[in-house]
């Protein structure tokens, strides 16, 4: 049995997943066409459950009867519209924090400015926040790739992923603050809910012999809070359910454990992989 078990307070669902996973189980207690285009959140077992209840994921955009929800992570502009010009009923859970990701970046682009997105350019969020700026517009990674930054846009507007980690997103502003011919707009649309995750995260695999991250193996802050958590923990473990904790190896006698989890990890997940560790 593990020694001590540490929990962060911020682990877990964020208010936008949150939001999108209850309005879905309303929409399914009250009708039975109920979709979603892409995954609502990324986390299988939420999205397992969703689907015994009955929701449907699509793929791609179709003319349904029913409902089809927007997805947490938002969707490009030009699949908005053809959405909003079918028959189907649309309930938007983009969450608004992406919102006014979409909103930043729309805004940007319409004043002149090239859009620069520090982000995942194949995260769904991203190609979606990056369709309001057509195609005026760079995405990198971090500040090893500024040098894609076409050299003679005068006039740029840096906005961010909402859940990379703040560093990362502000080396690339200072950076560009330092080149004198160059107008620059900052518009900060990092989530402070994940902000929150990784420092509380980092802070705990600090003190403990090993650190789980629960999260979908396709939940990029949850691939972020375990990198961050490695970078001081080598004995940091990224889980999906406790089921695959026996092919990691672990041995947790007496050992202190640290847990935190992704933004899309559902309560009862953690609470399953509190209880197991309990016994192991
Ligand atoms: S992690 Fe932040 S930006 Fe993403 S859905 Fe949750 S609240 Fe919104």
């Amino acid at each position: 049995m593990a020694k001590k078990i540490i929990l962060a307070d911020s682990a877990g669902v964020c208010f936008g997943v949150e939001k999108a996973v209850s309005t879905a189980e309303e929409q399914l207690d009250q009708e039975q066409s109920v979709f979603s285009y892409g995954p609502l959140i990324h986390n299988p077992q939420t999205i397992e459950k969703l689907e015994a209840k009955g929701l449907r994921v699509l793929d791609k955009i179709e003319n349904k009867k029913g409902t089809i929800i927007i997805r947490a992570h938002g969707i490009t502009i030009d699949d908005q519209n053809t959405l909003e010009s079918n028959d189907s009923n649309i309930v938007d859970m983009t969450c608004p924090i992406v919102k006014k990701l979409q909103f930043a970046v729309k805004s940007l682009y319409e004043n002149g400015f090239h859009v620069l997105i520090v982000g995942d350019h194949k995260h769904p969020e991203i190609i979606g926040a990056k369709s309001y700026a057509k195609d005026d517009i760079t995405i990198i990674r971090d500040l090893n790739q500024l040098s894609q930054l076409p050299k003679e846009k005068r006039k740029i507007g840096v906005v961010a992923q909402t859940t990379i980690p703040v560093e990362d997103f502000w080396k690339v502003v200072n950076k560009l603050k330092k080149i004198k011919k160059i107008e620059l707009k900052i518009i900060d649309t990092l989530c402070d809910d994940i902000h929150n995750k990784q420092i509380e995260a980092v802070e705990i695999a600090k003190d403990v012999d090993i650190m789980l991250v629960i999260g979908g193996k396709n939940s990029s802050n949850t691939k972020e809070i375990t990198k961050m958590c490695k970078d001081i923990n080598s004995e940091t473990h990224q889980i999906e359910t406790f089921d695959q904790v026996s092919d990691l190896n672990i041995n947790f006698k007496d050992k202190v454990v640290g847990i935190s989890a992704g933004a899309s990890t559902p309560p009862w997940l953690i609470k399953k992989t509190i209880d197991n560790l309990m016994m192991a």
